[in-house]
């Protein structure tokens, strides 16, 4: 937990619509599809680049928790998107995966 990181700060005290144990899942505040959610672990890495310290059984149980959470909003056709690095369009540094879909 680093008090400087805005998502620590929203993995603690943020309106999560959905949550496991060591992620949580928030609405993007600025949406860029019908439905676009974040998921984010507890534990801060600055990236997927440094996806090697997660240990292994935390990452499949993130990965699952990314497809739960698409399916308890509904969705059937979806985005997953990680955005690693500033010229990729990564703004926040603690690792997040972007949910979207909801199109007709
Ligand atoms: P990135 O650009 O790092 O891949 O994704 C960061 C995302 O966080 C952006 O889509 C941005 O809209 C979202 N975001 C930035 N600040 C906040 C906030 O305070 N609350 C929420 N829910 N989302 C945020
Ligand atoms: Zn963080």
């Amino acid at each position: 937990m680093t008090e400087s990181c805005l998502f620590c700060r929203l993995y603690r005290d943020g309106d999560h619509v959905a949550a496991t144990e060591g992620f949580v899942a928030i609405r993007d505040i600025n949406p860029q599809a019908p439905v676009h959610l974040l998921v984010l672990p507890e534990r801060h890495i600055d990236s997927f680049r440094e996806i090697g310290e997660l240990p292994p059984d935390e990452t499949k149980r993130m990965l699952e928790f990314v497809a739960d959470v698409a399916a308890r909003e509904g969705l059937t056709d979806y985005r997953v998107a990680v955005n690693v690095g500033p010229s990729a369009g990564q703004t926040v540094f603690h690792l997040h995966w972007h949910i979207k879909g909801g199109w007709s």
